[in-house]
């Protein structure tokens, strides 16, 4: 039997592991697939609730590191997963996206000589002043196996002189959940319980650094929002480090009547709210996956985007953080101008069985 553990730390990861624990079981005579959660989220409505909506099982292992400093929580989670390899001598690992936990774990697996994987490889953002790219870059530096989702990452991981017999193109894991959930989601009764008509709104999440944590910058953004009320009447599904900014600046309450904030919402009801949406503002980068799947005009607040072919092929449009003619862009799409993109290659909701069929392989093999 082989072993094979995956990490996941934050919500992302695991809406990108519930696929591939799914296309396991295909396999389960032959491997052996383990959850490890690190612990980076913690908090109920950026967690638990998510095994629940994406019926993965309770992980096989917590290591329970909670929120710190990036230094702090890396060697926290380095620390304790260690313990877990140490014990466990997986065969290799699977680390998806580009959080702490993606790259510490990888750090400790290369270290002992686990195989990892790496799902989501070769996005780049050419930011290196956003944690997420560090992380990739050193995770893409140490994988065994690298999974790209969109056709940027191969020429990215070619250009870094990754030999292109660890780089597969898999296509995106986070399309397999949206795709096996669709008909869940598209019965979901968030709608009435937050009293909106479905078609008529816009939904908004923000949480990156560079647009929460400044009081300047989250105050334009409060009034960018408002402005978007009255156009639309405003979801805000509030990430709990922008609740804690919105509080410590004291803007919780400049929001206009129109403007609905949330908590964090779980995978099927916020699925649900994108799906009916005439437009989403959003600095995430699943988002913009999502949206350009679902044919959803997007528009993200950042200056760059590690996710290209959302804005190349899809309903995307990378606006800025300055917030600079953005209203106008708003204004414009909910007239009807918004592009109506395509969906990019792979995106097909297969790829975690794709994934873990090279896995398997390779397990063999080695
Ligand atoms: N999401 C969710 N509830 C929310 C906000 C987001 O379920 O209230 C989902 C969203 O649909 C996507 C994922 O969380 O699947 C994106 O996570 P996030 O924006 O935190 O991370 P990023 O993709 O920016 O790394």
């Amino acid at each position: 039997m082989k072993k094979v553990i995956s990490v996941v730390g934050a919500r992302p990861n695991f809406i990108k592991i519930a696929p591939v624990h799914k296309a396991f079981e295909a396999y389960r005579n032959s491997v052996t697939h383990l959850i490890c959660h690190t612990g980076q989220h913690f908090d109920e409505k950026l967690s638990r609730i998510f095994f629940d909506d994406l019926e993965m099982p309770q992980p096989d292992f917590y290591l329970g590191v909670g929120s710190a400093s990036h230094a702090e929580q890396t060697a926290r989670i380095m620390i304790e997963f260690e313990k877990v390899l140490l014990d466990e001598k997986p065969d290799m690992i699977i680390v998806p996206g580009d959080v702490n936990s993606t790259m510490a774990a990888s750090l400790v697996a290369s270290k002992m000589g686990t195989g990892i994987a790496h799902i989501e490889a070769g996005l780049r953002s050419f930011d290196r002043t956003m944690p997420e790219e560090i992380n990739r870059i050193v995770t893409d530096s140490l994988s065994d196996l690298l999974f790209v989702s969109e056709m940027s990452g191969m020429k990215n991981l070619s250009n870094e002189g990754i030999s292109g017999d660890k780089v597969f193109f898999a296509g995106n894991v986070m399309i397999d959940s949206l795709v096996h959930y669709q008909p869940r989601f598209s019965r979901s009764h968030i709608h009435r319980k937050l009293g909106i008509e479905p078609g008529n709104y816009i939904l908004t999440t923000f949480h990156r650094p560079a647009n929460v944590d400044h009081r300047e910058g989250l105050s334009k953004l409060v009034e960018f929002l408002n402005t978007c009320a009255t156009y639309r009447n405003v979801i805000f599904a509030v990430h709990p480090r922008t609740d804690k900014m919105l509080k410590q600046y004291d803007l919780k309450d400049r929001f206009s009547k129109n403007v609905l904030l949330t908590e964090p919402l779980g995978y099927i009801e916020f699925l649900a709210l994108i799906q009916k949406a005439s437009l989403v503002v959003t600095d995430s980068g699943g988002i913009q996956e999502e949206t350009t799947f679902l044919s959803v005009p997007c528009i993200t607040i950042r200056d760059n985007t590690e996710r290209p072919v959302t804005v190349s092929e899809g309903t995307n449009y990378l606006a800025g953080t300055q917030l600079k003619g953005v209203e106008r862009l708003v204004e414009d799409i909910l007239k009807g101008s918004a592009k109506k993109g395509k969906i990019p290659e792979l995106w097909d909701g297969k790829t975690a069985e794709r994934i873990v069929k090279i896995v398997v392989r390779h397990l063999n093999e080695g």
